[in-house]
């Protein structure tokens, strides 16, 4: 019988979240009646899948509390997920949906792909948590701000060029005959490298001059604005200099930005939902107190440059929106249902979760009685099985958006 189910889920409270109720996390968190939020605390994330470091519990009618994984274990797995789920993703759920609510920038990183995941893991398994790659998508909530991707050569160098502190730092370990710019993936990974093997206290020194120099200019772009911003965050930290090699977006509410194995990125504001294979591995640059693995980056990144990767919607409706990145495991989609309207979803073929993220519903379905609530609130998290075609009616007067994770309909191609 296929039953959607409540997903009681956890935060991680990483010191870059928003504190408290100011966080979207801790709002949508504060829906789970056994919750209590800490004002003083820091919400970053808020996790809603089965990964071992943060699973979602099912609470099952006679109150026995599983993990998502657990439950599926417990009720069939291959009837839940599918049987060609199971057979591409195995006996584990294959994604991972994720708000986040940013207060101060995440570390410069970068996520391996399959092969470089099962290899990091087989020999740093302390650092690298589990062995698979983490293509991301990540869909704005609010403006959004993020820095992603190389920038076109020409503006690298012409950076490198203008910014007298940036060409110190990388000059400092690299002669300027190393740095030819007819290869371009070379040329990049030269930079990269010299920049983070540059001495720390030269880093330092450079980047106080550096925000001493744009803080005496009479006006600031938006660029020096966030250097002047990283650098209050993170002083001293190789990491501000990246704001001239990676392109920085500032992305409205409902807009998307892809990012495949090896593409170095830092979201810097905003809040989102995010969506990912079901992994935690990250290889980082900057920004950051924590590990820089800086070997193992110089050689993953694709030293791709050009436009950010945004992801157009296929939009079947004015109050809809698909995002289908070129992965199996995920795509995401979004309902806003006006008050008192009613909004069937089709049954698709992927196990989904789905998140209330405003607004007040109610859920039903007559071909399966079992799938009828009569009330869910802000917050709710919901876990619906393959083949489970419901309808939503906005209640009490408000209207309501729905953010909908599932396995890519592109697996069943
Ligand atoms: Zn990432």
């Amino acid at each position: 019988m296929n039953k959607i189910v409540k997903l009681h889920c956890v935060a991680q409270q990483y010191s870059w979240g928003n504190y408290g109720l100011n966080s979207t996390v801790a709002q949508l968190l504060s829906a789970d009646s056994c919750v209590k939020i800490d004002e003083s605390a820091p919400y970053a994330e808020l996790w809603m899948g089965a990964h071992p470091s943060a699973p979602s519990v099912v609470e099952t009618d006679d109150h026995k509390r599983l993990t998502l994984q657990q439950y599926l274990e417990a009720n069939g797995i291959e009837s839940l997920l599918g049987k060609q789920v199971v057979d591409r993703f195995g006996a584990v759920f294959p994604f991972l949906f994720k708000v986040l609510s940013i207060r101060t920038a995440l570390s410069i990183q970068s996520h391996p792909d399959s092969d470089l995941a099962k290899k990091l893991f087989e020999k740093f398994p302390d650092i690298y948590k589990d062995p698979y790659h983490k293509p991301e998508i990540a869909i704005a909530l609010t403006p959004f701000k993020a820095l992603c991707g190389f920038r076109p050569l020409n503006d690298i160098i012409q950076f490198i060029n203008d910014v007298p502190e940036l060409k110190a730092s990388i000059h400092a370990s690299i002669e300027s005959d190393k740095l030819d710019h007819s290869n371009c993936s070379l040329y990049l990974n030269n930079v990269v490298v010299a920049l983070l093997k540059t001495n720390a206290t030269v880093i330092k020194e450079n980047l106080a001059t550096l925000v001493n120099r744009i803080s005496a200019q009479s006006t600031k772009n938006d660029l020096d604005q966030l250097v002047l911003v990283l650098h209050e965050q993170y002083p001293g930290d190789v990491g501000v200099f990246f704001a001239y090699l990676l392109n920085y977006i500032q992305m409205a509410p409902g807009q998307a930005l892809f990012l495949p194995a090896g593409e170095p990125h830092a979201y810097v504001a905003g809040d989102c939902v995010e969506c990912m294979a079901p992994s935690d591995n990250v290889v980082r640059a900057g920004l950051t107190p924590k590990l820089k693995d800086v070997d193992t980056l110089a050689h993953m990144l694709t030293y791709n440059t050009g436009e950010p990767p945004l992801v157009k919607p296929i939009c079947e409706s004015d109050n809809h929106a698909l995002f289908r990145p070129p992965v199996d495991e995920f795509e995401v989609e979004s309902y806003h249902i006006s008050e008192g309207a009613e909004q069937s979803i089709k049954s698709r073929r992927g196990p989904a979760i789905v998140l209330v993220l405003d607004g007040n519903i109610q859920i039903s379905s007559s071909l399966q009685p079992q799938n009828n609530f009569d009330k869910l609130i802000k917050g709710t998290v919901l876990f619906v099985p393959i083949d489970t075609p419901f309808t939503v009616k906005t209640i009490d007067s408000k209207s309501s958006t729905l953010y909908i994770a599932r396995v890519s309909e592109r697996l069943f191609k």
